[in-house]
């Protein structure tokens, strides 16, 4: 528009100029979500809001959460609307890296578990900490449902109006498409082939106004085309919709699929295994098509569905250890101690050493012995082995010692034991864990002094707090609990 119409028109309507890009609802309009000039405001509030000063005055646990909580929060408006590049998602993951690890005592942030193990789910032996890059998929995978759903919006028919309803058909050359329509068209192209979104939805039969009969996904698992490609030459219903393929006579639904010419015999075979298909479909007078989500019971679509099919492909077994560690009865900075000696990275002398951090020595903090595993601490040592056995007498049982802390855990079942009293248990345990590697730090960083029977009755005070704070019905005291912990749980059942 000319500059001179432009300030007729403003005059006229009494109404100010501005130029694009400018700042709407903290978002900027207009500005390009390709560079990363865009994403500062996201990058900045992102650092503020985790900077590692905070964190310092979080336990882990605290730290995990928040990161959690931050992430689903602050960048999801532009998130949900633009595809963060890489160098975007980069950034972002390394401030939360940083925001977990830099910090403590050893002042280094030395990353004891990768990027990628913590945003495995929590029974693969991750934290469940959501992937940038697939959250901000899942998220813009929204727009393309609505986009293909029977919803209604202005922005809907702006886009149809210009691209069409078929989607990928390539109607609008790719250079006048705009970057939006390109990263969103490739973002559930995304895993190959037709891409994991069109993978993940199906048709549900209505009238059949809008399924097209050979070309969609509508009957098992793939296209009659794709079943049955000698009757698809020959039929004269090819485009036709499925309402267009039969009729109604009375209340019942007849099947009229026309053909170029009479069939073969060995062609009438097939005419009758597609009739077996089809007859077994169900049209309804009164019901539109619709797209459903196929993993999702009720078929809608949401955000966290799309996220899992996202991360289907490279998802791990279930760790049997982990499966438990998450449901038992103790805190989470516990839980999170626990976790990270069951998978071997907790920053023991000689794990330090391993990671290449210089020491004088890999002596055990408690028995001054050398540490022979990263693990010693825990079952190994001296003093965790007296803190063990007292652990066993205190609850009247005899355990098989094993050398390595994961079976030790798995194992740690009363037979006797209920579900939910075995799950207790587990929680002592942990607990015994925490209490051993505090002990720990404590010599190691306090000159304290190692006292196994600290160290013990240390867990029976804390698992006891748990129980008393965190257990509706649990009226027993300390000493009760310390005396008598099998009576205590015995209404657990
Ligand atoms: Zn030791």
């Amino acid at each position: 528009m000319l500059k001179s119409n432009l300030d007729f028109y403003a005059k006229t309507l009494n109404c100010g100029q501005m130029g694009v890009p400018f700042n709407y609802l903290s978002l900027e309009v207009g500005g390009n979500p390709r560079k990363k000039k865009f994403w500062e405001p996201v990058l900045n509030k992102l650092k503020s809001r985790l900077s590692v000063w905070k964190g310092r005055f979080l336990s882990m646990a605290g730290r995990v959460c928040l990161i959690k909580f931050v992430l689903s929060a602050v960048p999801l408006y532009y998130l949900s609307l633009f595809k963060a590049p890489d160098v975007v998602c980069k950034s972002i993951i390394g401030i939360q890296r940083r925001f977990l690890w830099g910090w403590g005592k050893f002042k280094s942030s030395i990353s004891w578990i990768s990027w990628k193990e913590l945003c495995k789910s929590k029974e693969e032996g991750g934290l469940g900490i959501r992937d940038i890059r697939k959250f901000n998929f899942a998220l813009m995978a929204k727009w393309k449902w609505r986009y293909i759903s029977n919803e209604k919006g202005r922005w809907k028919e702006m886009l149809e109006s210009k691209y069409g309803m078929e989607l990928n058909n390539g109607l609008v050359p790719m250079k006048y498409q705009s970057w939006w329509w390109r990263d969103f068209m490739s973002i559930c192209r995304e895993g190959g082939g037709e891409g994991w979104f069109q993978k993940e939805v199906g048709w549900k039969i209505g009238s059949g106004d809008k399924i097209r009969f050979w070309e969609d996904v509508w009957v098992g698992n793939s296209k009659l085309k794709t079943l049955f490609p000698r009757l698809f030459s020959l039929s004269l219903n090819q485009g036709h919709k499925v309402e267009e393929v039969g009729g109604w006579e009375g209340s019942m639904w007849r099947w009229t699929l026309s053909w170029r010419r009479a069939r073969f015999e060995w062609e009438t075979v097939m005419e009758s295994e597609l009739g077996d298909i089809i007859s077994r479909v169900v049209v309804m007078k009164d019901e539109n098509d619709a797209l459903v989500w196929s993993s999702e019971a009720n078929g809608c679509f949401t955000v966290s569905f799309a996220y899992e099919c996202l991360g289907k492909t490279d998802r791990g077994p279930q760790i049997e250890a982990f499966r438990y560690l998450w449901k038992a009865k103790t805190f989470p900075n516990v839980m999170l101690t626990s976790w990270r000696v069951l998978l071997n990275r907790i920053p023991t002398r000689l794990c330090l050493r391993r990671r290449g951090v210089l020491l004088d020595t890999t002596e055990c903090a408690l028995c001054k012995t050398n540490e022979k595993l990263c693990q010693h601490l825990f079952l190994e040592c001296k003093v965790a082995c007296s803190v063990w056995s007292m652990f066993f007498r205190w609850i009247g049982v005899l355990f098989v010692k094993h050398n390595d802390v994961r079976v030790h855990f798995e194992s740690f079942n009363l037979t006797q034991g209920s579900n939910k009293q075995n799950l207790i248990w587990k929680g002592v345990w942990a607990t015994i864990v925490w209490c051993l590697w505090e002990q720990r730090n404590e010599v190691v960083f306090n000159q304290g002094v190692v006292d196994e029977e600290e160290v013990f009755q240390k867990a029976q005070l804390k698992s006891w707090l748990w129980l008393k704070h965190n257990r509706v019905n649990f009226n027993y005291s300390l000493s009760d609990w310390v005396l008598n912990p099998m009576v205590c749980i015995s209404s657990y059942k």
